[in-house]
C-alpha cells in the first residue's frame, strides 16, 4: 500500500482533477491511500469566513459562503458536463451542513469555532474528487478522517493521540474490492467527535501519519513544482533539483522554511523508514525528490529566503542582564500570542528576535514586552538561510544587501540583510 497527497494546487480546478484521475490510472496495480486537502485557496477563504462570522458581520459572511460555493459549482459542473451523478447531492448536503454550522450562535472560543468551519475546504474537495473518480471507472471508498484520527483539544493545532488513532486508523482503513480509499488532510477529532486540525499546510502531516499507522510502503506528495529545489525559483536564477534529499537534511529544510514541505512531516516517516517522493503533478513520469534514509557525498547548498522580517530588540528597563527569568517573560509573551520567532540572538543586556511581518500579532507582542522592555523594531528585512554554505555562496546573496546580523552553525548560516536596491 503507498500513500498520495493531492492538495492546493494540485487540486485548484477541474482540470487538476482531472490530471488526478490520470495519475492514479498509471499506478493501477498498487493500493493507495489518498489524502487530499482543500482545493486551491479554499483554505483562505474559509478563514475570511471565521473571521465575519465571529464578528457576526452577515453581509460579508453570506458573500464568502457564496463565493465558496460558486467556486466548488463551478468545477463540479466542469468535470461533470454530461449530466448529474449522487456527488451534486452530496455537495448539496455539505454546503448545507456548513450553513447549518454558522446558524450557530458563535463560539468564545475562537480556534474553536475556526476548526468546525474550516474543516469544510477539505470535506468539500474530498467529496468531489471522489465523486469524479468514481465516475471515471476508478473506484473508491470516500472515508470521514474524523472517525480515525483521534487528538486533543488543542484546536487549531491539535496533537495526534497515537495510540488511539492506530487503533481506529487500522480498523478503518481495509481494502474491500476497492483499490483507493481516499480522505481528507489537515483534520482530525477529538474524543468527543469536535473537529479539529492540524496547523496550516497540515495535511502532508496526515500522508505521514497514516503511512506510519498503516505500514506503507511511500509516500508521495504531488505539487505543482518539480520537486524539492535548492532555492525558490522566484528569488533564484538556476535553482538545482534535489534529487535525493536525507531525513535530515529535509527536516532541516523544512524547518528553516522552504515551504515544500511541512516541518512535522518527515519523523513519523523516518521512524519507520518510509520513503517520501515529492513529485509534479504536472509531469508525472519525472523522478522529482526522493527524501529518505540516505547520505551522500555531494553537499548541494540550499538557500531559504524569508520576506518582509521584522526585529525585535528588546533590553530590560532595569538595565539588568538577559536572564533565565528575562526570557522566559518574553517567550511566554509571543507564546501567548501565537507568535513564531524564526531567529534569536542575545548579548549580555538585549535580546532580539527576528519574526514573521503579522501586523496584528506585532502590535500585541510590542505592547505586552513593552511593561518591562524597552523595545524596538526594524521591519522591512530579510532572513537568508543557507545549509551547507560556504563563503562563495555567502557572497552570492549579499550582493546589494547591508548585513544586520548573522548566526553561524557548522552547516547553517543565517543572514538578516537589508535590500539597498
Ligand atoms: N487546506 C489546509 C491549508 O490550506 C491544509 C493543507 O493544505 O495542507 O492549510
Ligand atoms: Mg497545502
Amino acid at each position: 500500500m503507498i500513500v498520495f497527497k493531492f492538495g492546493g494546487a494540485s487540486v485548484k480546478s477541474a482540470e487538476a482533477v482531472r490530471s488526478v484521475a490520470g495519475i492514479l490510472k498509471k499506478y493501477e496495480e498498487e493500493e493507495i491511500v489518498v489524502v487530499v486537502s482543500a482545493m486551491g485557496k479554499t483554505t483562505n477563504a474559509l478563514e475570511r469566513v471565521v473571521e465575519s462570522y465571529q464578528k457576526r458581520d452577515r453581509q460579508r459572511l453570506d458573500h464568502e459562503v457564496q463565493m465558496l460555493r460558486d467556486f466548488h459549482m463551478d468545477i463540479l459542473n466542469k468535470l461533470f458536463e454530461k449530466g448529474r451523478y449522487p456527488v451534486f447531492q452530496e455537495i448539496e448536503d455539505t454546503l448545507r451542513e456548513l450553513s447549518e454550522q454558522l446558524e450557530e450562535e458563535p463560539a468564545l472560543n475562537y480556534d474553536y469555532d475556526y476548526d468546525r468551519i474550516i474543516c469544510y475546504g477539505e470535506l468539500l474537495s474530498s467529496r468531489i474528487i471522489a465523486g469524479f473518480l468514481n465516475s471515471s471507472d476508478i473506484p473508491v471508498r470516500w472515508m470521514d478522517i474524523r472517525k480515525s484520527l483521534k487528538s486533543d483539544n488543542t484546536y487549531r493545532e491539535a496533537r495526534i493521540d497515537w495510540e488511539l488513532s492506530t487503533r481506529l486508523a487500522r480498523e478503518h482503513f481495509i481494502f474491500r474490492g476497492e483499490r483507493i480509499l481516499l480522505t481528507q488532510g489537515f483534520l482530525a477529532s477529538t474524543i468527543n467527535n469536535q473537529t479539529t486540525s492540524l496547523g496550516r499546510e497540515g495535511s502532508d502531516y496526515t500522508a505521514a501519519i497514516l503511512a506510519h499507522i498503516l505500514r506503507a510502503d511511500s509516500v508521495t506528495i504531488w505539487k505543482d513544482v518539480p520537486g524539492v529545489l535548492n532555492a525558490d525559483p522566484k528569488y533564484f536564477d538556476d535553482t538545482i533539483l534535489l534529487e535525493k534529499l536525507s531525513y535530515l537534511d529535509a527536516i532541516e529544510l523544512a524547518y528553516f522554511g522552504t515551504g515544500v514541505i511541512h516541518p512535522k512531516t518527515i519523523k513519523p516517516l523516518q521512524n519507520k523508514n518510509i520513503n517520501l517522493y515529492v513529485k509534479s503533478f504536472l509531469n508525472p513520469d519525472a523522478r522529482g525528490t526522493l527524501i529518505g534514509n540516505f547520505s551522500y557525498d555531494k553537499l548541494v547548498p540550499s538557500f531559504i529566503f524569508k520576506m518582509d522580517q521584522v526585529l525585535i530588540r528588546t533590553s530590560p528597563r532595569d538595565f539588568s542582564f538577559i536572564t533565565e527569568d528575562n526570557l522566559e517573560e518574553i517567550f511566554g509573551i509571543l507564546h501567548k500570542n501565537g507568535m513564531k520567532i524564526n531567529l534569536m540572538q542575545n548579548s549580555a543586556v538585549s535580546f532580539q528576535m527576528i519574526v514573521n511581518n503579522d501586523k496584528r500579532k506585532l502590535h500585541l507582542v510590542v505592547d505586552d514586552l513593552d511593561e518591562k522592555f524597552r523595545v524596538s523594531i526594524q521591519t522591512g528585512l530579510e532572513l537568508i538561510t543557507i545549509r551547507y554554505f560556504d563563503q562563495s555562496t555567502i557572497d552570492r546573496v549579499m550582493i546589494n544587501k547591508e548585513l544586520i546580523l548573522e548566526q553561524r552553525g557548522v552547516q547553517n548560516i543565517q543572514l538578516l540583510v537589508r535590500d539597498l536596491k
